[in-house]
């Protein structure tokens, strides 16, 4: 028997609100910043000697960390947070 259901929609709603900084209070300026990340782009050379990119991948192999962009303080634990709420 599943008696929690309600309870556990309730902590999600509550883990929707807003992304503070705990030693400052910004609510609203952050940075995200990766580690060791390798970029690949391909580009296609055009008749005229011209380039056009095709193609663009970013690989990650570092960690991604999240900072309050007022203090630099290191908000990572609110980057899976982030990670939900950005559309
Ligand atoms: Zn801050």
């Amino acid at each position: 028997m599943d008696t929690n259901k309600d309870e556990d929609r309730e902590s999600l709603t509550r883990s929707a609100a807003r992304i503070v900084c705990p030693a400052c209070g910004n609510d609203k300026d952050f940075l995200e910043v990766a580690d060791d990340v390798i970029l690949t782009s391909r580009y296609l050379q055009n008749d005229d000697g011209s380039f056009s990119q095709v193609d663009d991948d970013s690989q990650v192999l570092g960690d991604i960390r999240l900072y309050c962009a007022e203090c630099n303080t290191d908000v990572s634990f609110f980057h899976q947070r982030f990670l939900d709420m950005l559309f």
